[in-house]
């Protein structure tokens, strides 16, 4: 990472600020006085003092988010706001991205983080991290339904899914509640296997992934850190 966006990102100050101290001599990388901000360094395991003070290791971040509709899991876009826009920009670090993905329509649970290495590993599909939705369908539900999720939902082009927990928490006419528990993430999967059995998903939104639940606190667009013990539940 390039000394001036370590410094600023660790709140050294702005980059002005920063700048100006490399150029006066106030930073030193593993004992050396650096005079170009754009160095390249690794905190990681390199010695670096600014004014003589040790720039504490980087330690990762990872937010919970409540995504709402109308903003695409993604860290760039030159069409909508992405869910990397809703993160402020005082706790913006290089290298945050969304863990998995939720269709622009999707509301709910989105873990971001600085830390490839953690994202990898929910999202390989032998991990089998489950993760919940709740889901809105256009149609009554029955058990029938709950029995062909248990067994295995296989779409039209012959993909077979792995069995899911389908709970039927109210069934209309026209439109029924449930909730859904998955352990893959296959492209559209939610809405994909319910087309399967003949229903239109009309609202969606994941509640949990792995052992972490969606705060109720945060409202839509909103975020917050992980805390200690939902950290300690992700390793
Ligand atoms: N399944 C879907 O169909 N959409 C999502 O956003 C997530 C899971």
């Amino acid at each position: 990472m390039r000394l001036d966006k370590l410094l600023e990102l660790e709140k050294i100050g702005s980059k002005r600020k920063v700048k100006a101290l490399i150029r006066s001599k106030q930073v030193t990388v593993d004992g050396m006085v650096i005079m170009s901000e754009n160095q390249n360094v690794d905190p990681a395991v390199q010695d670096i003092y600014v004014e003589g003070k040790k720039i504490q290791r980087h330690s990762h971040v990872y937010y919970m988010l409540n995504k709402p509709q109308g903003v695409v899991t993604a860290v760039k876009d030159a069409q909508h706001q992405t869910v990397i826009d809703l993160i402020s920009l005082d706790d913006q670090r290089a290298g945050l991205y969304p863990v998995g993905r939720l269709d622009r329509d999707t509301e709910g649970f989105l873990l971001i983080t600085d830390n490839g290495q953690l994202g990898y590993q929910l999202l390989l599909p032998h991990k089998k991290v489950s993760k919940r939705y709740e889901v809105v369908v256009n149609e009554r539900l029955t058990t029938l339904d709950s029995q062909a999720f248990a067994e295995g939902i296989v779409f039209a082009d012959g993909k077979k899914c792995k069995p899911a927990k389908l709970q039927i928490l109210s069934s209309e006419k026209n439109e029924s509640h449930a909730h859904l528990d998955i352990t893959e993430g296959k492209f559209h999967q939610v809405k994909k296997m319910f087309l399967s059995v003949g229903k239109k998903v009309i609202y969606l939104k994941r509640l949990s992934m792995g052992p972490i639940q969606l705060d109720p606190a945060l409202g839509l667009g909103e975020y917050r850190s992980l805390n200690q013990e939902e950290l300690q539940a992700l390793r």
